[in-house]
């Protein structure tokens, strides 16, 4: 699932791509997406020019020269594909953007759950600072966890806490902060929410830096610390990684290091 790492390396190849070009024609292909761009705001499309792409949390924002917003939220297998000129789109392929000068910019989606819709722009209310804003703060995480008595790993899923955190960069947060994932989200001390802050923020540099190296071919498995590595050594302690399920979705820790004493 695309976290602020992945959304912002899809929002780069789409920047690349799309910005000071005019749209030639917009094709939405699953009726999936068809319910947020209906064939007449897609043709509604036509003519107008991309001037920047903004990612915000895991939500991406086309800013169009009509003063228009086209909104992209990959959700669970989203990202962008480059066509090549007649190239024929691989069947997950739900939409395709076409540009003045022949560039193709597809939505490669095979769970076909993205959202994507077009509107005017609206204030982001609700949603928190960026994991990799210096706005995020142990204080503002701190104000922001007061009263809230879920685990902390939910919290971290919350985007009106942190914006750009999913499943996978929350368990690794929490290991690489030494925090017990369990933990009551208000209980929190200044030290934990120091250690998680700076965790979180290098957390989402060694992603980015590994899409970067990675660019454009796969970042390769076994990258992570915890996350999937279940019954595997923990690479700080060597203790075994433990899976538990938290509301439904893994999370991945190290007991060892990660206890609640910490
Ligand atoms: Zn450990």
């Amino acid at each position: 699932m695309p976290e602020l790492p992945e959304v912002e390396r899809a929002a780069g190849i789409a920047r690349a791509a799309v910005v000071g070009r005019t749209i030639t024609s917009v094709r939405v292909l699953h009726p999936a997406q068809r319910r947020g761009l209906p064939a007449r705001a897609a043709r509604s499309l036509i003519g107008d020019r991309v001037e920047a792409v903004v990612r915000r949390g895991k939500a991406q924002r086309f800013r169009l020269a009509s003063g228009r917003e086209l909104r992209v939220h990959f959700r669970m297998t989203g990202d962008w594909v480059l066509l090549g000129s007649g190239e024929v789109p691989p069947r997950a392929v739900r939409a395709i953007i076409a540009l003045d000068d022949g560039t193709r910019l597809a939505l490669h989606d095979p769970r076909a759950l993205s959202v994507i819709s077009l509107g005017m722009p609206e204030p982001d209310e609700g949603i928190g600072p960026e994991a990799t804003d210096p706005a995020l703060t142990p204080a503002r995480l701190s104000a922001a966890l007061a009263g809230r008595r879920i685990a902390i790993k939910q919290a971290l899923l919350d985007q009106a806490i942190v914006a750009g955190i999913g499943n996978i960069y929350a368990s690794e947060a929490l290991w690489r902060a030494r925090i017990d994932p369990r933990l009551p989200a208000n209980r929190l001390e200044a030290p934990q929410l120091r250690r998680l802050v700076s965790a979180i923020r290098a957390t989402m540099r060694i992603a980015m830096a590994r899409h970067a190296r990675y660019y454009g071919r796969d970042a390769g498995e076994g990258r992570f610390a915890v996350y999937d590595r279940e019954g595997q050594r923990c690479r700080r302690c060597g203790a075994n990684v433990r899976r538990i399920v938290q509301a439904g979705r893994s999370t991945y820790f190290c007991l060892r290091c990660q206890g609640a004493a910490c």
